[in-house]
């Protein structure tokens, strides 16, 4: 699912959340950022900064949809969520989390949290369906999604499923290196090596705050440094 996943609706937000936020926030639409390189990941990013301020950006039922439309997970029209499936989306939200967080620790996954993710996979699985065609012959269909909202919260599920379930892929999921940060991301890079959810931000801040650390303690030379 991860390949080629790009998201439709992604506008990248500055990458920290400002400042000064009114929490909790009215929606968090204008909060969504897309560095975790699969659904799953991006999916348990939409709670940010998780070891500082804690920001729920799935706020509202309505955040709920927007958000798995952005994602390109939703293309029903007329979905509506209500309290009840955002927070079920959430449960599933911090399941994924707890799973990605001990695949990333090397320890085992939570069998509660496993269950949980397992739970939506049905979801996503093609119903066949036999009916008398146009031309009065049987015709092997496919049932049409009862729930597309729920059908959508399954591929993140099955995304998550993949990204865990496979050796090579569980090896590849990251928590950002940087201070501020905590996002989760799927590292695609060739030796998978990557520490920073992204090099322009993360992993730029970090590069300037070795150079102010080196800066501050090392020792004015008392000649001129020759660079050859
Ligand atoms: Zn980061």
């Amino acid at each position: 699912m991860h390949a080629g996943y790009d998201p439709p609706g992604a506008a990248q937000p500055p990458h920290d959340l400002p400042d000064a936020l009114a929490l909790p926030l009215a929606s968090g639409a204008p909060h969504w950022y897309w560095l975790g390189g699969r659904p799953a990941l991006d999916f348990v990013n939409t709670r940010r900064e998780r070891w500082r301020r804690d920001v729920e950006t799935l706020v509202t039922p309505r955040d709920l949809v927007t958000w798995l439309r952005a994602a390109g997970l939703l293309t029903a029209p007329d979905v509506c969520a209500g309290a009840r499936e955002l927070a079920a989306a959430i449960a599933l939200r911090e399941a994924i989390d707890a799973a990605v967080a001990a695949a990333v620790a090397g320890a085992p996954i939570p069998p509660a949290a496993l269950a949980a993710i397992d739970g939506w996979l049905h979801e996503t699985a093609p119903r066949p369906h036999l009916a008398i065609g146009p031309d009065g012959a049987p015709q092997l269909a496919e049932r049409a999604g009862e729930d597309p909202l729920r059908a959508a919260i399954g591929v993140v599920a099955l995304d998550a499923a993949r990204a865990l379930g496979e050796p090579a892929e569980r090896a590849r999921l990251r928590i950002c290196a940087g201070v501020r940060c905590s996002a989760r991301f799927y590292d695609r890079s060739r030796p998978a090596t990557r520490r920073w959810c992204s090099m322009r931000t993360c992993g730029n801040a970090a590069k300037a705050r070795r150079h102010r650390v080196r800066a501050s303690t090392s020792v004015p030379s008392p000649l001129p440094e020759v660079r050859t």
